[in-house]
């Protein structure tokens, strides 16, 4: 186990300036522009892969660093540069995190490098869990999976919305329901390997903020894929509803529920993500406040600016600590008995929009135009106190923990 630590090791700073140098080369300079154009900025996730920033080598580096810091520190980055660019490189990482949880070495094997593509020819991924009538509660999904024994293949019907990448990526990860007796318990997850048909993209939306992140509706009809799909077989998946069946009808004691303890390990990534974008419109807040006069004084000297900037820059690292903690426990095995996982995100997500909103504050008038970039920023931050569980479901989460009640 390492110990924790609030300081990167060499090689981590390396890493750290190499991904700021891209995030302030590469990605701010092209920020505004995807963000009008409202789509997926390919060549930059291109510029990205002959990097090596967009690959599974990269993120798997990140996510297996035993300091916990790797991931939080890539996000903070990246997310540095600008919020729906980011999601765009970073997606289809969610997607691969999905398999790497619970998939076969051969399905690790094969569908994580069909996620990526290659430099010449990038692809994205997609993880589809939401339903137009399953966000919050994920245990009411509808989209059904059916086992077709004769031929061994599975058979998709459903509609899923919000997917990141939806209906453009080259593999959908998709869950469903195979017994609807028993919750989220009698759920799945499924490759959809590319070109099956009966895979389409629903509704594109048109959004509020990230929107260089493509979102939308992905409509399954009669999508049939192989038995070799269903992420970590059948087998595993027979033995998991038998147990669940047994508990079921003898009310058996409560067994730790995987699905929080990943969302736990997940969620200080949004977190990073978060921190990314509130350091991001703090310091140009700073700068603002440093070289713009007004009353013949930089603004900063008057303490109800300088004031906001010390709140600001105190939320921001107090943010990251919580993120680094949780995601330091998360890799060390370490039990979230105060949902630590949820607490950052919910801090971290929260302190962006608060922080943002500021930072506009700050620049005036500029600060609500969109010649400058925090405009963007905050409309960029509403996002996180949404997607990845809402900040009231994160409040739900740690108070039932607190408490010792189940969460569902
Ligand atoms: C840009 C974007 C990208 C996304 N990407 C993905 C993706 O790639 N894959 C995917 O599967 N999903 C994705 N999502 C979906 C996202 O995770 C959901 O939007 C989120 O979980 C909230 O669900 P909902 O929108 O249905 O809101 P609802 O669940 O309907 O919630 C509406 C409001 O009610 C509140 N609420 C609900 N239940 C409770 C409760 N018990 N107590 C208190 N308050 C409650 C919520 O906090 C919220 O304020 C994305 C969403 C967006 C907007």
């Amino acid at each position: 186990m390492a110990e924790f630590t609030m300081e990167l090791n060499d090689e981590q700073k390396e890493v750290r300036d190499w991904l700021h140098g891209f995030a302030a080369d590469v990605i701010r300079p092209a920020a505004a522009e995807w963000d009008e154009r409202e789509e997926t900025p390919w060549p930059v996730i291109q510029e990205a892969a002959k990097v090596g920033i967009y690959s599974l080598d990269f993120y798997a580096q990140q996510y297996f660093d035993p300091t916990g810091l790797g991931i939080p520190m890539a996000m903070e980055e990246l997310f540095w540069g600008d919020a729906g660019i980011a999601l765009s490189i970073v997606g289809t990482g969610l997607a691969a995190v999905g398999v790497l949880a619970n998939g076969t070495e051969e399905q690790i094997g094969t569908w994580i490098p069909q996620m990526y593509g290659d430099q010449n020819d990038v692809k994205v991924a997609a993880f589809c869990s939401s339903e137009p009538d399953a966000g919050s509660d994920v245990a009411s999904l509808r989209t059904r999976a059916v086992y077709d024994e004769a031929k061994d293949e599975w058979v998709l019907n459903g509609t899923k919305t919000w997917a990141t990448n939806g209906g453009i990526a080259n593999v959908h990860v998709v869950v469903a329901v195979v017994d609807p007796g028993l919750g989220s318990k009698g759920h799945a997850s499924f490759i959809v390997p590319p070109g099956t048909p009966g895979l389409s993209q629903g509704q594109k939306f048109k959004k509020h903020g990230i929107r260089a992140s493509h979102t939308a509706e992905v409509v399954l009809e009669d999508v049939r894929v192989p038995g070799s799909c269903l992420l970590g077989g059948k087998e595993k998946l027979d033995e998991r509803l038998a147990r669940a069946r047994e508990r079921a009808k003898t009310g058996g004691e409560r067994v730790k529920n995987a699905a929080m303890a990943t969302f736990e390990a997940s969620r200080p990534a949004v977190g990073a993500m978060a921190v990314g974008t509130a350091r991001a419109a703090y310091e140009v807040a700073l700068d603002y406040a440093k070289t713009r006069e007004q009353f013949g004084r930089p603004i900063i000297d008057n303490q109800g600016v300088a004031f906001q900037l010390a709140d600001m820059r105190t939320s921001v690292d107090a943010a990251r600590l919580l993120v680094w903690r949780a995601s330091w426990m998360a890799v060390n095995g370490k039990p979230f008995t105060a949902a630590e996982g949820s607490m950052s995100k919910l801090f971290a997500s929260e302190t962006a929009k608060k922080v943002t909103g500021q930072a506009i504050q700050i620049l005036g008038g500029n600060g609500y135009t969109r010649e400058y970039p925090v405009e963007r920023m905050h409309r960029d931050a509403a996002i996180y106190t949404i997607f990845e569980g809402t900040s009231e479901i994160q409040r739900l989460v740690i108070a039932r923990t607190l408490a010792g009640m189940n969460i569902r």
